[in-house]
């Protein structure tokens, strides 16, 4: 069968591939400890779940308008005008099935081919295939790891050329857990509205941070409200991976746009999961706020484990559930040491370069398991290390 030559465009994302692998070892009878996937380990809240049996049975059963069942776009204009400090409408929200198609859609949207598009490198792998895909040129941004994995604002000075029309930024940061602080958004936006440019602003992680850091949107600064597009969702927040609950907020000329590329993909998103989606921002956060305090003690347990194991060296990241130590000084390339590993010590754990070219060098874990898991696998990687 023909197969359409935009698809040789388009990347992926390893961590389902490393995941597969991983699960083949087991069917093999090999106990894995696996700290390669990006999902929380906590199942979903209690209330949220009862939400949904309750919408089921009230009948959310149907289709829903393209953008979003009022409810929830009211919901998340409410909690999120007040988390984020600009007043929002629910006008401005577009519901979609995960935060994923926020990313793909708003590309889809905003950048033609030719279009030049700057992208976080190491970063979410998407990015860079969904610019692909349209036919335009991913131009990426170095994040150093001297800064906590942030930017040096001459880097995107250089990387701005008459052809950019998006800036894509994501903090806190999938695969480094580095945040962007409040003067870094400021300079961004000041280069986006000098060159009328359109921030792409995935805020996923927005509240899993650490050590009384304020997680602040870009859409705060100066001129930003009418050029961004933050991506959100419920996946991370509210252990809700396999619902598929995402959102955009935009400014409201793009919501026809976002919700005609729904209606000729997925028509809405599940009418049930959005009501329970409802009861996740209203309810009580009293689960989503005890994962965060299990997320912090996980991060400094992996963090010290991984800076004793000779080689690595291991920044203490502010957000996200993930660590990307440096492991050059082992000898050995991101994807070696990543197989070795999964191999030799049964740990599931991503290379570096699964977030692009700027990540050889570093190996990604999500600490999102369980502590005694967490040891294990230091245990294990410490004695594998030491017969390299
Ligand atoms: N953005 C980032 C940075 C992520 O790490 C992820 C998931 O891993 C997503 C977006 C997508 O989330 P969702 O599961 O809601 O589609």
């Amino acid at each position: 069968m023909h197969i359409a030559r935009r698809m040789a465009t388009l990347g992926t994302e390893t961590a389902f591939e490393v995941l597969e692998k991983a699960r083949s070892l087991e069917a093999q009878g090999k106990r894995i400890i696996h700290l390669e996937i990006g999902e929380p380990d906590f199942d979903t809240p209690m209330n949220i779940k009862s939400a949904a049996k309750k919408a089921l049975d009230d009948g959310y059963t149907h289709y829903g308008p393209a953008p979003g069942l009022p409810e929830l776009r009211a919901a998340i204009a409410k909690v999120m005008s007040k988390s984020i400090g600009v007043q929002i409408s629910a006008n401005q929200v577009v519901v979609t099935p995960g935060a994923k198609p926020i990313m793909f859609f708003a590309i889809l949207a905003c950048v033609d081919e030719g279009d030049e598009v700057i992208y976080p490198n190491p970063g979410f792998p998407i990015y860079e295939s969904v610019i692909n895909f349209v036919g335009a040129k991913p131009v990426p941004l170095v994040l150093r790891e001297g800064k906590g994995f942030r930017f040096d604002i001459d880097d995107v000075k250089n990387a701005i050329t008459q052809k950019t029309r998006m800036i894509i930024i994501n903090s806190p940061h999938n695969p480094t857990g580095g945040i962007l602080t409040k003067d870094d958004l400021r300079e961004i936006a000041q280069l986006a509205v000098k060159h009328d440019l359109i921030v792409l602003s995935d805020e996923i992680y927005g509240r899993c941070v650490y050590d009384g850091f304020q997680h602040t949107s870009i859409t705060q600064c100066s001129g930003m409200p009418e050029r961004t597009i933050i991506l959100d969702g419920f996946s991370k927040t509210f252990a809700m991976t396999g619902w598929r609950l995402g959102f955009g907020i935009m400014p409201q000329h793009l919501v026809p746009y976002i919700s005609q590329l729904q209606i000729n993909s997925t028509s809405c998103t599940a009418s049930f999961t959005q009501m329970a989606g409802v009861e996740a921002l209203l309810g009580p956060q009293n689960d989503a706020e005890a994962m965060i305090r299990k997320f912090k003690r996980r991060r400094d347990i992996i963090v010290d484990g991984l800076n004793e194991i000779p080689g690595f060296r291991c920044q203490k990241p502010l957000g996200a559930f993930y660590v990307f130590p440096n492991i050059s000084r082992t000898g050995r390339s991101s994807r070696e040491l990543s197989e070795y590993l999964l191999n030799e010590a049964g740990v599931a754990c991503l290379s570096g370069t699964a977030f692009g070219a700027h990540g050889e060098g570093f190996l990604r874990f999500s600490y999102a398991n369980s502590v005694e898991n967490i040891q294990q696998a230091l245990d294990r990687i410490k004695s594998a290390v030491a017969k390299l």
